[in-house]
């Protein structure tokens, strides 16, 4: 039979926001009945921006275990792991070998890569310019094997994050063509809406930069938020002519709003028939009435067993992780069979 699986991750470095929902989870859940799903929690690729805040990367953890479950993944399901990406070893030995097959030069003109450095305050760690490669061995650890024509590899991203997945192919081609046919190609999968601005209108949402309405936040605070959004600045009045595609509120409305929700909305912005501040009062109760029930079982899931959830999704990771290693370790030539059995018996 052939095997479906998924690997895709989040970094902890804070509570989750509806660019999170958006660009990731709303496909996990979708998917999550169909695929082998791996959820990891990327706590060593956070350290790439917060190595002098472990604590919060410690906490966080928590809180995007909170989240999943809020929105709806379900680790009881056998089919679904969350996993601790620092309990897994073999990740980090993987890396080390796909460094070497990646050119150095390679990193810098990555397009997602250049972005970010923009962002970055301090000066990028070598940790950093790397991180795209430790990505590919994330995803190609659990690349189904021996890789069949009828197995997927299936990898939900945000669009930013499809060059890295270009990478990570590159990568498997390599590594097969040097050593054999061992990783099968990831394809990745975008959202009809690849990526939610801030409620700035600035393009990213990012708890860092104080532009996101969190999964959590609660229902005045979420008014608050979306009444203080960026809209199109060229309509000051309700009878002024809008512009809906440059607005980010209508972005909004189109991610969460039902079809007969959305329907007729930018004609009567563009004809002066709906004003600004109606717009966003609408979407305001969209967004509380879409959030409840995520409030409530996020709620319920702080009495779940949460670190069970993890160690026993990242303990199934384990052992398939382990299983790969061998496939990877005796392609490459590094396995010495006789010189490491006799260290597995300390002789
Ligand atoms: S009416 Fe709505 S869609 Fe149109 S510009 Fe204002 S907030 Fe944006």
């Amino acid at each position: 039979m052939a095997t479906k699986r998924i690997l895709t991750g989040m970094r902890p470095t804070g509570a989750l926001h509806l660019g999170h929902y958006v660009g990731a989870l709303k496909q996990w859940l979708a998917l999550q009945d169909e695929y082998e799903c791996f959820f990891l929690i990327a706590d060593v690729q956070a350290l790439t921006t917060h190595v002098d805040r472990p604590r919060v990367i410690e906490e966080s953890v928590r809180e995007v275990v909170l989240d999943w479950l809020g929105v709806g993944l379900d680790p009881t399901k056998p089919n679904v792991c969350f996993v601790l990406q620092s309990s897994l070893p073999e990740l980090t030995e993987l890396t080390a070998y796909f460094t070497m097959l990646v050119p150095f030069t390679k990193m810098e003109h990555n397009p997602t890569i250049r972005a970010e450095l923009k962002d970055l305050k301090k000066s990028a760690t070598a940790g950093f310019m790397i991180y795209p490669i430790s990505q590919a061995a994330d995803i190609l650890l659990f690349s189904p094997y021996p890789p069949e024509k009828s197995d997927k590899l299936l990898v939900p991203v945000g669009e930013d994050q499809v060059p890295h997945l270009e990478e990570t192919n590159q990568i498997a081609r390599r590594f097969n063509a040097l050593y054999g046919k061992t990783f099968l190609e990831c394809k990745p999968e975008v959202g009809e809406i690849g990526r939610l601005p801030g409620v700035d209108g600035k393009s990213k949402m990012s708890k860092s930069l104080g532009n996101a309405i969190q999964l959590k936040d609660g229902p005045d605070t979420v008014s608050k938020l979306v009444s203080k959004m960026f809209t199109d600045p060229k309509k000051l009045h309700r009878d002024d002519p809008g512009h809906p595609q440059r607005c980010p509120v209508y972005l909004y409305h189109r991610a969460f709003s039902t079809s007969q929700m959305f329907r007729g909305r930018a004609t009567k912005c563009k004809t002066g028939r709906l004003g600004c501040v109606e717009c966003k009062k609408e979407l305001a109760d969209i967004l509380n009435n879409f959030l409840e029930p995520i409030r409530t079982r996020r709620a319920e899931a702080e009495k779940a067993p949460l670190d069970t959830y993890l160690r026993q999704g990242t303990e199934k990771a384990r052992e398939i992780g382990q299983n790969m290693m061998k496939v990877i370790r005796h392609a490459m030539h590094l396995d010495y069979p006789s010189v490491k059995s006799s260290l597995t018996k300390g002789g």
